[in-house]
């Protein structure tokens, strides 16, 4: 009789799917999220879930018993191709569903990842029906997340920087504010004497986790208690601002900030609280007598890549990138690095407004979305100790 009156809860959400609470928004909670984000998506005994940070699935359909329809939908246009997607699913009884998601205006890009607590992932097996990504979960009363990537969301970034801060001499404060009003966090390594400065990016757009997965490790070889590091700490202060997205990480957006616009296409205009902070901030530094040496972002696309400035630019220490990653390529036979020179003025990207206002070069550090998480971990290990070989070696104030 139970199971009867299941079934039939579940044939009356198909068949109506205007009164199931699956298209509807918490009118409570709505004010933290944009319009296009579905909260859950419930039926018998089966929930399915975004109410976390980061969590996002865009709208979410009963097909058929069991059977979901997930249409990732994206926070703004022009759409980017990176459809973030993590949602959780639980249910009171052991019960076998099947997912189909769909990506509106576009295709899928992320393998789904499944995790049991948010922090250990492994990949799902899915298949791909035409565009529907399919994916079978037998959901139970623990909560199983399912994600594009890991999930990296704010507080991670905090509780890392306070970590870092207990092992190592860092300073981990706040710059500013983003559009929602949540902090934007800096980490510094500084000396009084030195003047030169590291500057390392990272997280301006939400999806692209592998570019954090190697702006983890890269610090903490900066940071770390090695004699190289030691040297270069002697030498060089850091400054790493590592989420500089954190409304667009808390929304689970595929892109954007809370305004609907590329944070890494706004570092001409300043249009954004975020990077017109960040800008002051490096402003008020070559103020008082600093300068900025090099600088660091890290992104995620299809492959691993290096976006470099080209040598014939202008900037200072014309060749230092090119003799740094060729150092690193050396280094790492079963590693192809490629380094992809471009100019590109007038479209905002960070790279770019290093080089135009401080006459430096700077990289886009471009790990590839599938890359091995441990091959990440040692291009990153390598990538810093490179670094810090190739600026120590120059003589002061001309890294070559
Ligand atoms: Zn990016």
């Amino acid at each position: 009789m139970k199971n009867l009156l299941f079934i039939f809860s579940i044939a009356s959400c198909a068949f109506s799917v205007i009164s199931c609470k699956s298209n509807q928004l918490d009118a409570d909670t709505k004010s933290e999220y944009i319009a296009n984000t579905v909260h859950s998506c419930e039926q018998g005994n089966v929930r399915i879930t975004t109410d976390f940070p980061s969590g996002r699935m865009g709208e979410c359909k009963l097909i058929a018993l069991n059977e979901y329809e997930i249409t990732l939908i994206p926070e703004g246009t022009p759409i980017n191709s990176s459809p973030w997607y993590a949602f959780k699913v639980a249910a009171e009884e052991r019960t076998s569903i099947k997912i189909n998601m769909l990506v509106q205006g576009d295709k899928h890009r992320y393998p789904p990842k499944v995790s049991a607590n948010g922090k250990t992932w492994k990949l799902q097996p899915y298949k791909m029906a035409g565009e529907e990504l399919v994916v079978h979960i037998e959901a139970s009363n623990e909560s199983t997340y399912i994600a594009g990537q890991e999930i990296i969301d704010n507080q991670y970034y905090i509780d890392w920087a306070q970590d870092l801060s207990k092992k190592y001499d860092v300073t981990h404060t706040i710059l500013g504010q983003s559009t929602q009003g949540k902090p934007i966090y800096k980490i510094e390594s500084k000396q009084q004497d030195n003047n030169e400065w590291l500057v390392i990016f990272g997280r301006q757009h939400p999806p692209e986790v592998t570019g954090a997965l190697a702006l983890f490790p890269f610090t903490e070889t900066l940071l770390s208690t090695t004699e190289l590091s030691k040297k270069y700490k002697d030498r060089f202060n850091i400054l790493i601002i590592p989420n500089i997205n954190p409304d667009g990480i808390e929304l689970g957006n595929w892109r954007f900030n809370a305004n609907n616009i590329d944070l890494n296409r706004d570092w001409q205009n300043f249009s954004q609280v975020e990077t017109q902070q960040i800008d002051q901030y490096l402003e008020q530094l070559v103020d008082q007598g600093q300068k900025i040496k090099f600088a660091i972002d890290f992104h995620s696309t299809r492959h691993d890549v290096f976006y470099t400035m080209p040598v014939d630019y202008g900037v200072e220490a014309p060749y230092f990138v090119i003799h740094w990653l060729k150092s690193l390529d050396e280094l790492m036979p079963n590693f192809d690095v490629v380094m992809e020179p471009g100019n590109t003025p007038n479209n905002g990207v960070s790279k770019q407004y290093f080089a135009d206002k401080f006459g430096i070069h700077a990289i886009t550090y471009e790990m590839g979305d599938n890359t091995d998480r441990y091959k990440i971990i040692d291009i990153a290990n390598k990538a810093a100790n490179t670094l810090m070989e190739s600026m120590l070696s120059s003589t002061n104030h001309n890294i070559e």
